[in-house]
């Protein structure tokens, strides 16, 4: 969605690559730039054309260099100033501007706050700003997609250097957000309209532990849901070493924080778990989750898994397929192994052939697949509590929503705008990554 409240203003245009971060790191730069009196328009009309990369996946890396190819003919006949700024230009800096000539400002990932003035000084010579000098996120204004859902940085950067992530490199080292700061933050968004909190961090599990010498996340989630007791209540990324008995219990006990985890295990086999320096092996991982699925009734569980690891062997591999089966996730993120310079990892070679690699890749995501569509099975006959997300894409009579599980379900649409609501639904029937229903009532 395209935001145009002042009409005078310069026009910008946002093009986001990669994770979740980023998308929020996007809605600051639009919020402070609409603020700063800038309009915000398709890129074609765009005076400024902002992209905000990723660098933990080689595909985000591949998409950005073709965007920034395709930008080139704008530049020369309208003179658009085109800035990048997230991972990618952390890391890059000045070679991402010798590679991209046309590219007028890089900045880092600790200076979008700054990214009006920044704009202003680019338009009339190319900068490089890339010091890390601490995010202050307070205050900053946020741009919103979506008014009933909200995402929330609790914790930025990250202490943990697996062996093949850039992300402590280029994001800095984890730093949590004062308490005082998160709560107010949030009481004003859900004062907006927000039904939904999405608490956002690299390692969401490790909040203040560095500050504090304890990790407070457990008593976080128990103390939004007491102050916010009308809105969901979710987190993003859990880390296996960090995520306790008191995280578990704190999601069990808490009414309105919901039912899902995303709890990455990369791998099954303690060797490359090892090696790629996750702080955890796999009989840990499987005692977690069978804690989690004991405490927490009716938990969806999800993962990212990485095959093709430097020095994986096919007994390697099977473990993952072992672990996989075992932990019966609901939903899994699977990915190929890519060296990522600077890291820890690309010092061990690559030594995985790519069609080994894409051969394990189809194995596990047929593994996951089916998996997906089982769980998804199991919830047929049931009845959900939805959060109703909008029109589905792809059939305009149909209304897609998430269950607390972050569960996928389509059902039949009534004259009633349902945007933002909670719904009861009766599961009917499931399919490999949704499932339909029928609306029984608007909570
Ligand atoms: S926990 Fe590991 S994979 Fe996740 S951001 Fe930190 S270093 Fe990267």
């Amino acid at each position: 969605m395209v935001y145009n409240e002042n009409m005078d203003g310069k026009s910008f245009a946002l093009l986001t690559f990669g994770c979740q971060m980023n998308v929020h790191d996007a809605e600051r730069i639009a919020g402070i730039l609409l603020e700063a009196g800038w309009r915000e328009v398709q890129p074609e009309e765009a005076e400024a054309v902002i992209l905000l990369t990723c660098c933990v996946r080689e595909s985000a890396e591949e998409r950005l260099y073709g965007r920034l190819a395709s930008l080139r003919p704008w530049k020369e006949e309208r003179g658009i100033l085109v800035a990048v700024g997230g991972c990618l230009a952390q890391k890059e800096g000045r070679r991402l501007m010798e590679r991209a000539p046309h590219v007028d400002l890089v900045f880092g990932t600790h200076q979008f706050p700054r990214i009006a003035e920044l704009l202003e000084e680019a338009a009339a010579r190319r900068i490089c700003a890339l010091e890390m000098d601490g995010l202050r996120l307070a205050d900053l204004p946020a741009r919103r997609r979506e008014n009933f859902r909200a995402w929330v940085t609790i914790t930025h950067g990250c202490d943990n250097f697996c062996s093949y992530c850039v992300v402590p490199y280029v994001r800095g080292r984890e730093v949590s957000r004062p308490l005082g700061e998160i709560l107010e933050e949030v009481g004003r968004l859900v004062a907006e309209g927000a039904r939904e909190i999405n608490l956002l961090g690299q390692n969401v599990n490790s909040y203040r532990l560095r500050e504090e010498g304890r990790s407070r996340f457990a008593d976080l989630l128990r103390l939004l849901g007491r102050e916010f007791p009308e809105v969901w209540i979710r987190f993003t990324t859990s880390h296996p070493r960090d995520f306790d008995r008191r995280i578990m219990e704190a999601i069990a006990e808490t009414e309105n924080v919901c039912e899902h985890v995303h709890l990455p295990v990369q791998a099954g086999s303690d060797r490359v778990l090892q090696a790629m320096n996750r702080g955890y092996l796999a009989e840990d991982y499987l005692r977690k989750v069978e804690e989690l699925r004991r405490l927490v009734d009716g938990v969806v569980l999800t993962t990212d898994l990485m095959v093709g690891f430097p020095g994986e062997t096919e007994e390697d591999f099977r473990r993952t397929l072992e672990l996989v089966e075992r932990c019966r996730f609901d939903a899994a993120f699977t990915f190929i192994y890519n060296p990522r310079p600077g890291t820890a990892a690309s010092r061990l070679g690559d030594d995985v052939p790519r069609e080994v690699k894409l051969e394990r890749l189809e194995r596990l995501a047929e593994l996951t697949r089916r998996l997906t569509a089982e769980s998804l099975r199991r919830r047929v006959g049931r009845v959900e509590t939805v959060m109703v997300e909008g029109r589905s894409r792809k059939d305009e009579k149909t209304w897609k929503a998430r269950t607390r599980g972050n569960q996928l379900v389509h059902f039949p649409k009534g004259s009633e705008d349902l945007t933002g609501m909670l719904a009861m639904v009766a599961i009917t029937s499931s399919g490999s990554w949704s499932m339909h229903g029928e609306l029984i009532r608007v909570c």
